[in-house]
């Protein structure tokens, strides 16, 4: 069975509890090896100065070439991610492909005020949920599901880290081949 590789690629350095709580997460919601990854190496070309965040496009694509040579890779990042055509984003993956990123900058928000813990929460739904979508899962209109819409921070807070039994059963489906969700 294929493991899902964690590899913290943000500028600062990795918080190696939120990490390990994240893959945790991951190893029980896909019932797979979930090992951490490491290198030197950082996204090249992935910061537009404009806007002054992270293209998750190129970050996917970087992932593909940079990370390990199998199983699912889900990067995790301190930098602000987005997609063209929205002000920003928690994360993205390739739908039924190998690679996903998600970012801590947008979930800090109100951490400062209830504590550490918040983040490492919403950490591991967003991670859970972007490698879902990397396992071929789409969104989910299951309340509670992790593969629920989270526009902003409280949608990931009011939703659990769990699939709902539909989105497992779907799980055990070849994936559907198909670009980029958030
Ligand atoms: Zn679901
Ligand atoms: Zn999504």
């Amino acid at each position: 069975m294929e493991p899902i590789f964690l590899w913290w690629i943000g500028e600062g350095p990795a918080q190696a509890g939120l990490l390990e709580h994240v893959r945790l997460h991951l190893a029980a919601a896909f019932q797979r090896p979930a090992l951490p990854w490491d290198g030197p190496e950082r996204p090249a070309g992935a910061l537009d100065p404009r806007r002054g965040q992270h293209a998750t496009s190129v970050i996917l694509t970087w992932l593909l070439q940079a990370g390990p040579p199998a199983g699912k890779v889900l990067a995790v990042t301190d930098q602000d991610l987005f997609i063209p055509i929205l002000t920003y984003v928690f994360g993205e993956a390739q739908l039924g492909g190998r690679a996903a990123v998600c970012s801590t900058a947008r979930l800090a928000e109100g951490v400062a005020l209830a504590g550490p813990r918040l983040l490492v929460e919403r950490l591991a739904k967003e991670a859970v949920h972007e490698v879902g979508h990397a396992f071929g899962l789409r969104h989910c209109d299951t309340l509670g599901c992790v593969m629920g819409r989270s526009p902003g921070v409280a949608g990931v807070d009011q939703k659990s880290h769990q699939l709902c039994t539909t989105c497992r059963r779907r799980l055990e489906e070849p994936p559907a081949r198909r670009p980029h969700v958030r």
